[in-house]
């Protein structure tokens, strides 16, 4: 059913007076799912206000209080599971299993955070002069921005409020506007749990209005995005104007590689899910598969035969494989990919629309798969869609060479039974992510996660380290000798 929503500012749920409207549609049927305000560069101004006048407060409330609202948080989010999973596969489309486990990471993250409450570590280090004590503490940055995709509509959103919050932070939200229901029940689980009016704000609308003006807003401090590459490009340069602390978190083109020694019957499985969980929409999606010459008929063969009893149909059904792609948009740009990988490489299986029936009511593709030469547009440029390279190599050597020779960072895999050869690629694969043995999705929420290269700008969210993208670091020196020393003058004498 759908449901209608203000911009939360202040600590209340209101729609501006006359505001324009946009709706988010199920995928899998285009029935409408929520609405919600467009907003405005003034409504934006609006939020961030309302999150520099709660900042005062929510910094000098202790770490631990604040680690309890947020552990309340996660268990309110616990309670509301099962709704909210059926809300992420009814509002983006993903398959109910990956839509539960979308909310599940949610509250592993918020529950890991609240902990930090009672961390926050700084640092205690020697002085070189005597009687002089020195360490480092943690402060928050002030209001941060955190604009999100809508792959992962409630997990990301948490990834960045949880962290942000339990530093001290106040915080403005604006979603992806496909998945902007998702964005404000997540908003409601913090507002019930108790988290004070300002500390967390909610705006939606176009992001090149409202993520502009908040980029731009002169009282952010820092700007966490998770989006494509043109977008962060553009909000870095917004941002840089202002000096801010921007963290990027951009796209993927993950490659398996598959050596000649690997378990071919596990591989399968690994690869089937790396590249078509979230049909294929994960930014961690297995896009490239990498094969040594020796196993790649078999091995190919072994996929398309899977292939062909794979399950595309209503996400919501538990025995469905894969369920649409998450709008129009996505699919024309993916159906333009494989009409490219259709003249410059040898279509295997799949590569059309899916018609007919339930079909005609959303946005299905069949799983495709494309043989492929290194070097093709679709080998090297982000599909973010069921489409899967499969490229040929002949020796290890050549198969991590294909696999660094993109813009991109994020997640790799290798499949091989050679303890030597697994820990070589640890060292050799130019990613953020190495999975040994396993597809290149994954993610656990106590370590960190992000990309080199064009997946980011060297930040890293998740784990322990997520709040240095929150936080400021103070030094602190404690004189106690009560004369003046003087560091590096009066070393000698201190001995
Ligand atoms: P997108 O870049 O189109 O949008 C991301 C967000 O930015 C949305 O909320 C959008 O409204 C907002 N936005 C758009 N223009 C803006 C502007 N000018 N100023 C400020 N904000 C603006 O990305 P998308 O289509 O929502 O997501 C897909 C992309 O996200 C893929 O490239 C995928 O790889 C990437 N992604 C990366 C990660 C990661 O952690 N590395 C995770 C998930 C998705």
């Amino acid at each position: 059913m759908e449901a209608s929503y203000g911009l939360f500012i202040d600590g209340r749920w209101a729609a501006p007076p006359k505001a324009k409207r946009f709706e988010t549609r199920n995928p899998a049927t285009r029935e409408p799912v929520g609405s919600f305000v467009s907003g405005t560069a003034e409504d934006a101004v609006r939020a961030v206000a309302s999150a520099k006048k709660a900042f005062p407060g929510w910094r000098d409330t202790p770490a631990p209080k604040r680690g309890e609202i947020l552990l309340t948080a996660s268990r309110i989010m616990r309670e509301r599971k099962e709704e909210l999973g059926r809300l992420v596969t009814t509002e983006m489309g993903k398959v109910i299993g990956e839509g539960l486990g979308d909310v599940q990471e949610s509250i592993d993250f918020i529950e890991y955070m609240s902990g930090e409450g009672r961390r926050l570590f700084g640092e205690t280090v020697p002085s070189e002069l005597r009687s002089k004590f020195c360490m480092t503490v943690r402060q928050p940055k002030g209001v941060v921005v955190c604009i999100t995709p809508w792959n992962f509509p409630t997990a990301i959103p948490n990834w960045k409020i949880a962290a942000a919050l339990i530093s001290g932070n106040t915080v403005v939200l604006k979603p992806a506007s496909n998945t902007a229901r998702c964005g404000a029940e997540v908003v409601k689980v913090y507002e019930a749990a108790g988290v004070p009016p300002g500390v967390l704000n909610f705006v939606t609308g176009a992001g090149s209005i409202v993520g502009n003006a908040l980029v731009s807003d002169p009282n952010v401090r820092a700007v966490s995005f998770t989006g494509g590459v043109e977008t962060g490009r553009e909000v870095y340069q917004l941002g840089a104007e202002g000096l801010k602390m921007v963290h990027l978190e951009l796209g993927g083109k993950n490659p398996v590689i598959l050596m000649d020694d690997a378990d071919l019957p596990l591989a399968l499985e690994g690869v089937l899910f790396g590249a078509f969980g979230t049909s294929g929409q994960r930014c961690t999606a297995t896009s490239r598969l990498i094969v040594h010459e020796k196993v790649y008929a078999t091995f190919l063969e072994m996929l398309v035969e899977r292939l062909e009893q794979f399950t595309v149909g209503d996400p919501l059904n538990p025995k469905t494989g894969m369920g649409p792609v998450a709008s129009a948009d996505q699919e024309r740009k993916i159906l333009e990919y494989i009409a490219i990988g259709k003249k410059e490489a040898k279509l295997r299986c799949g590569g059309k629309k899916l018609t007919g029936g339930e079909y005609d009511r959303g946005y299905f593709l069949e799983p495709t798969i494309f043989e492929t030469k290194h070097g093709t547009r679709i080998s090297k440029e982000e599909i973010f869609g069921p489409v899967l390279s499969v490229i040929r190599v002949g020796t290890y050597e050549e198969a991590v060479r294909v696999a660094n020779d993109v813009d991109y960072g994020l997640s790799s895999a290798i499949y091989t039974r050679d303890v030597n050869r697994a820990f070589r690629a640890i060292h050799d694969l130019e990613a953020g992510i190495t999975y040994i043995n396993a597809p290149t999705i994954g993610a656990e929420v106590q370590l960190p996660f992000g990309g080199v290269k064009n997946t980011g700008n060297g930040g890293r969210e998740a784990g322990s380290v997520a709040i240095d993208e929150f936080t400021e670091i103070k030094t602190v020196f404690v004189d106690f000798s009560s004369k003046l020393q003087k560091a590096q003058i009066d070393t000698e004498s201190s001995r």
